[in-house]
């Protein structure tokens, strides 16, 4: 899997380089600061994680919805759940999901 990084992050990682030349330092600096900004770049966003949680019905306790730990919006899919929020674009994986009595499947 490739993995991305901050161009801003980069290149803040190479420092400054200084606005006179003094030598071999500059001539480094300059080359690492152009070779990285002309790296290709894509456009991402952080992914954001979250679980379903089961929610039951107060008069019955039945079953009536799922609600998307991320955003809090609430679904109706029964059991076959999406891997991934409709409203948010969360991915259901549960790691930042809360531990304890939301039950995921
Ligand atoms: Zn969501």
């Amino acid at each position: 899997m490739k993995k991305l990084i901050e161009l801003d992050a980069a290149l803040s990682a190479i420092g400054e380089v200084p606005t006179y030349n003094d030598g071999m330092v500059f001539e480094a600096l300059s080359h690492a600061q152009r070779d990285v900004e002309l790296l290709p770049t894509v456009d991402a966003a952080p992914v954001r994680h979250g679980q379903w949680k089961r929610h039951y019905c107060e008069d019955d306790g039945l079953p009536d919805g799922w609600q998307c730990t991320a955003c809090g919006e609430w679904y109706y899919f029964g059991e076959n759940k999406p891997n991934y929020c409709p409203n948010c674009g969360a991915r259901m994986d549960g790691k930042d999901g809360k531990d304890g009595d939301n039950e995921t499947d």
